[in-house]
């Protein structure tokens, strides 16, 4: 069943859940996971602060323990200086952990500026955490499941392509479970973590038919979205 885009777009299924505050290529990505109780933001691009702040408040962004990356395109990093700046302001005390894909610099580049700004006024530990394998994540209840993806970006000439460090996510709480792939193209790590997902949130970032090696085509986003049980098709130009 294809779930119509329309942001926020939110889905739940007892007391697991996700909202999609946003997810424009080249704009912003926002997402928020609350499983029982914690709350994991996905991909805190541009607006992430705004849309946290309306929809949780205050209390619950301070409680915010892991923040999950797919790559450092700006569209899905944006907010990051935002965010840890808020919750230097708001004194934060509970540890913060960033995963984010190995090779990911705009992540590292964000953390080292920040600290270099701040360094004797954040009240609480920024943890790095750089996720080099397909190693399972658990937190809070929530199990992680890193999968490597397809994703390019142009080098300065605009021709030439370089693999950008990406992953996508499995979430699993209570065995239901959200795979989410991130920016990609069509590739077989992201066809076998969606099929059967409880939700599968899969981009259709390309607008014609003629794949690359960035992002899918409407077809084959639905395609892998088609073997979850149900699916969201994000990041589409407007
Ligand atoms: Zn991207």
């Amino acid at each position: 069943m294809l779930l119509r885009q329309k942001y926020p777009l939110t889905w739940h299924k007892k007391d697991f859940s996700i909202k999609i505050f946003c997810s424009i290529p080249n704009i912003a990505t926002g997402i928020l996971i609350k499983a029982g109780k914690a709350y994991l933001v996905v991909d805190p691009g541009d607006g992430i602060l705004r849309d946290l702040n309306k929809d949780i408040g205050t209390k619950n962004i301070l409680s915010i323990s892991n923040a999950f990356i797919t790559h450092g395109h700006h569209d899905h990093v944006g907010g990051i200086w935002t965010l840890l700046t808020y919750m230097r302001v708001m004194n934060k005390k509970s540890p913060l952990s960033i995963h984010y894909p190995a090779g990911c610099v705009e992540i590292e580049s964000i953390y080292h500026a920040f600290h270099k700004v701040y360094s004797k006024s954040i009240p609480y530990e920024i943890k790095l955490k750089t996720i080099k394998d397909e190693k399972s994540i658990r937190s809070n209840g929530v199990t992680i499941k890193p999968f490597p993806v397809v994703h390019k970006e142009y080098l300065h000439d605009g021709i030439t392509t370089k693999q950008v460090p990406a992953l996508g996510y499995k979430f699993t709480y209570a065995r239901m479970n959200i795979c989410y792939g991130g920016d990609t193209a069509y590739c077989t790590e992201l066809v076998r973590n969606a099929k059967n997902s409880d939700l599968a949130i899969i981009e259709a970032g390309h607008d014609e038919e003629t794949p690359d090696d960035m992002h899918m085509t409407m077809n084959e986003a639905a395609s892998i979205g088609k073997s979850a049980k149900e699916y969201f098709l994000v990041h589409v130009p407007e």
